[in-house]
């Protein structure tokens, strides 16, 4: 069993370092937030007093934060540089959602100092993390990606090796591109078939039965009332935050520019949660864009 570091405890790293305590590794937890470490400890991670307390002695770091500022603040540009606290021959796997080109740029700078690091985002969602089912996507090495495996598989289903270092990120920035707009897509159905007198739930079975289905409808239903242990149910906190939702659109726009790749349902979609966004949803789970169908006069 491996002493792994682990950085970044919120609603998706707080379960996955959770998932690593069950599988009997020693996890050394970091996070700037007082609540988030506390569940961890709560979960069996060892307490670290800061990021480069948590990578002591540590063969593995996990790292599983907002945005790429983040990641490579805290690996590369910061204050004090994880690269520059690492154990010897320790492997360094990035979890959080980032952008592709910041993914090749700092396993470019981990490479020229003999560190091992990769990409490896995940989908699947907090129930994903929860539930130890998540999809690993990485980038990087084949030796890399044996050597992360076991540990993956502690904490997920699927993994899969999509390519050299900052393939993980493209293919997250494909997919989650796709979820945007299956979400989107949702939200505009089930308000429809409400507005003209349906109900929610037998909408949603018909349709879970019918052509249009699609993950948000199976696991991640939109509307309160439809389903259990989703967002929905839960005033929207947790989950899956607009505020990322509209950084990962962000990220596929992005691409999409970069490799003159159209993408005018990704466009329509990342309008869709930048308005939801600037309505003050920003930290609401990004389901509840059904609220922007629903406007409160109507
Ligand atoms: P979150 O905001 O709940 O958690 C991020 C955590 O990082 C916070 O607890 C924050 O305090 C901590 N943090 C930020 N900077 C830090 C630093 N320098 N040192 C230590 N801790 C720091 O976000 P999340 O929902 O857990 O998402 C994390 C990443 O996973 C994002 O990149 C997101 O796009 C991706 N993701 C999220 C989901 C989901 O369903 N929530 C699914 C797949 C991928």
């Amino acid at each position: 069993m491996a002493t792994i570091g682990f950085i970044g405890l919120g609603n998706m790293g707080g379960p996955m370092a959770a998932n690593l305590v069950k599988a009997g590794h020693q996890v050394q937890a970091f996070d700037l937030s007082a609540a988030a470490l506390e569940h961890a400890v709560a979960a069996g991670c060892i307490e670290a007093t800061s990021a480069v307390n948590a990578i002591n002695d540590a063969s593995i770091v996990i790292t599983m934060l907002p945005a790429g500022k983040h990641v490579e603040g805290l690996l590369l540009t910061g204050p004090t540089p994880l690269f520059d606290h690492l154990a010897k021959d320790a492997l360094v796997i990035d979890c959080s959602t980032i952008e592709a080109d910041i993914a090749r740029s700092i396993a470019a700078t981990a490479e020229a100092r003999g560190i091992a690091f990769i990409d490896a985002p995940v989908s699947g969602g907090v129930g994903g993390a929860q539930a130890g089912t998540l999809t690993f996507i990485v980038g990087g090495s084949t030796a890399q990606f044996d050597r992360a495996l076991p540990v993956l598989q502690s904490m997920g289903k699927n993994t899969f090796h999509a390519g050299d270092h900052g393939a993980g990120q493209i293919a997250k920035a494909c997919n989650n591109m796709m979820l945007g707009i299956l979400m989107a897509g949702t939200c505009e159905a089930l308000n429809m078939g409400m507005k003209n007198g349906l109900d929610p739930k037998v909408l949603s079975d018909i349709m879970k039965q019918s052509s249009g289905n699609n993950w948000a409808l199976q696991v991640y239903n939109p509307v309160p009332g439809v389903m259990e242990n989703v967002p929905a149910a839960n005033g929207y906190q947790g989950g899956f935050q607009v505020d990322l939702m509209f950084k990962d659109l962000g990220l596929a726009m992005n691409l999409s520019q970069l490799s003159a790749s159209p993408t005018p349902m990704g466009s329509a979609a990342r309008g869709l949660f930048n308005l939801h966004k600037e309505q003050g949803n920003g930290h609401l789970d990004f389901s509840s864009l059904i609220g922007l169908y629903q406007p409160k006069s109507s």
